[in-house]
């Protein structure tokens, strides 16, 4: 069985808060100071370390207008003209966001990923700057002892009071099928150890599998180790009782763009034993 078969739709709820989200009120955090990027790309050349792989930049013929240059492709250039575009576009289409974020940020979700490329969180769910608050890491895996995921669930969950924890997984996920290889990857390993973990676990039903539904199982494994390891944190916990906070699994294809929902539901046995381990109290 496809492992895609077991996930449901992306719930209407998530789709619901999303068109909530964009009337929220952003002024609550302090505001934070931000040095904008410079306006002219040429301006940012000017400022790059001679030892930067962006020195390239800095050659006077990139910076002329022809299509067959380097620099029309070069996205890091191409991104600096085009945020003056977005900006101004985003300001015309929305005059008080800019503003109101300038105070401070509410976001309503935090939002787990892996860091590929082809998985921008904000943009898959088509919201705006504000909205969501982001920690991704090589295929959004969550060691429990990992200081930095620990902060921003902290952050988001008690200080930001997120009311949704989300972890997503993806398919064609390169640390996936890095894990369900045996290649040294030097740094990588241990990272993936937790990946490598699962796989040990399930071993049989992963070797039952194609390849690429192997590969399918284990982004699906992964992001439910990772709820469990979400759930395991007293700051989930206290806010999941007393305010409501809700924790989501989601799968996104990258060659469709869409999102589904892991059914995650625990029973209520699950939910007092986890409880009973793991809610601590000042
Ligand atoms: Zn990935």
């Amino acid at each position: 069985m496809s492992s895609m078969s077991r996930l449901l739709p992306r719930r209407e709820s998530l789709a619901r808060t999303a068109g909530v989200i964009r009337n929220t009120s952003y002024a609550r955090a302090s505001s934070a100071r931000l040095i904008p990027l410079p306006t002219n790309p040429q301006a940012a050349t000017n400022r790059i370390s001679p030892f930067s792989t962006s020195t390239r930049l800095s050659c006077s013929s990139h910076n002329k207008p022809n299509n067959n240059s380097p620099a029309s492709t070069d996205k890091y250039a191409a991104g600096l003209n085009l945020n003056k575009n977005w900006a101004a576009q985003t300001a015309r289409d929305h005059p008080d966001l800019f503003p109101t974020l300038a105070k401070g940020q509410s976001p309503q979700i935090l939002w787990i990923g892996c860091s590929d490329s082809r998985c921008p969180e904000t943009t898959m769910l088509g919201l705006q700057p504000g909205d969501v608050f982001v920690h991704r890491n090589i295929a959004n895996i969550l060691h429990p002892g990992d200081l930095s995921s620990a902060a921003v669930i902290e952050f988001a969950v008690h200080h930001l009071r997120v009311q949704h924890v989300v972890l997503c997984g993806h398919t064609s996920c390169g640390g996936v099928a890095a894990a369900l290889g045996n290649k040294q990857l030097g740094v990588l390993d241990p990272w993936l150890l937790p990946l490598r973990q699962v796989r040990e676990r399930n071993l049989d039903l992963l070797q039952s599998l194609p390849a690429d539904e192997a590969a399918q199982k284990l982004v699906e494994l992964n992001v439910r180790e990772g709820l469990t390891v979400i759930k395991q944190k007293s700051v989930v916990l206290t806010a999941m009782q007393e305010r409501g906070l809700q924790v989501h699994g989601l799968i996104y294809d990258v060659g469709s763009g869409v999102l589904s929902e892991l059914d995650s539901q625990d029973t209520d046995e699950t939910i007092k034993a986890r409880l009973a381990a793991f809610m601590t109290e000042n």
